[in-house]
């Protein structure tokens, strides 16, 4: 782990990984491992304001949109939207590098899912969840998740579905802000931007009501769930001690 990082560190032209000890960090509330890889100090205001514009870009044209808007759409946004400012290089630069990094250096080991940071989704393709904010592919996954919702009951709704390269983006960096820059433990609950099965088909189930407990091991414990595994359409994802090296993830249905 060591070497490898050091050698991922030399050959990055833009380095936003680094190593750092807990007063860099944007705060120290946290317990950090002697590994870990954080957002480099240097690039600390690059980061910042990208999360703003990705806020401000997905209050501009709505939460369902950008659950669903392309790269090139979220640039063309920024540069025409009032009261937003363009993406500048540097900023492009470390969304690219985010995109485009090989996270197996900070131990998550799941399949590259996009391969280019443009990739569009072709909205012929997709369907609206009504009173969720979210879209699935039409096929299996829609098909899923009505039959589980007929199974289940209307208690069962959708808490995420289809996510572009953009919307995994802003939840990845959303992440390793709340985690204090640490991007070690943000990616075991975050896929980064390219690694998501979200973006192909895979969506998140949740209880009515439940509210951000639907994304804790408090959904284990819900009648739901408890129904979901006697489904036998349906399979979980991420279980316990996956080889992915992310979370146990009892809400994360898999369609692909
Ligand atoms: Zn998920």
């Amino acid at each position: 782990m060591q070497n490898l990082r050091r050698e991922f560190i030399k050959k990055s032209s833009f380095v936003i990984l680094t190593s750092v000890s807990s007063t860099d960090l944007f705060a120290t509330t946290r317990k950090i491992k002697k590994n870990d890889l954080f957002i480099a100090k240097k690039d600390y205001k690059v980061f910042h304001s990208i999360r703003n514009k990705l806020k401000l870009v997905q209050n501009y044209i709505g939460y369902g949109n950008f659950n669903v808007i392309s790269f090139d759409t979220m640039l063309y946004i920024a540069k025409r939207a009032p009261k937003i400012e363009p993406f500048t290089k540097d900023e492009i630069a470390f969304l690219e590098f985010i995109f485009y990094y090989n996270p197996s250096v900070h131990g998550f080991f799941g399949n590259r899912i996009n391969n280019n940071i443009t990739e569009k989704i072709n909205k012929k393709s997709i369907k609206k969840i009504p009173y969720t904010g979210h879209y699935l592919f039409k096929g299996k996954s829609e098909k899923t998740y009505y039959e589980m919702k007929k199974d289940i009951g209307d208690s069962l709704t959708l808490t995420s579905g289809i996510r572009s390269i953009v919307k995994q983006t802003k939840l990845f960096l959303d992440k390793i802000n709340r985690v204090n820059g640490n991007i070690t433990i943000a990616a075991k609950s975050i896929a980064p931007p390219a690694y998501t099965y979200h973006s192909i088909g895979d969506f998140d189930v949740g209880k009515k009501g439940l509210g951000y407990a639907n994304f804790t091991s408090k959904f284990a414990r819900t009648q739901e769930f408890q129904q979901i595994i006697r489904l036998k359409y349906v399979d979980v994802r991420y279980t316990i001690n996956n080889k992915d090296g992310v979370r146990y993830e009892p809400w994360h249905i898999t369609t692909i």
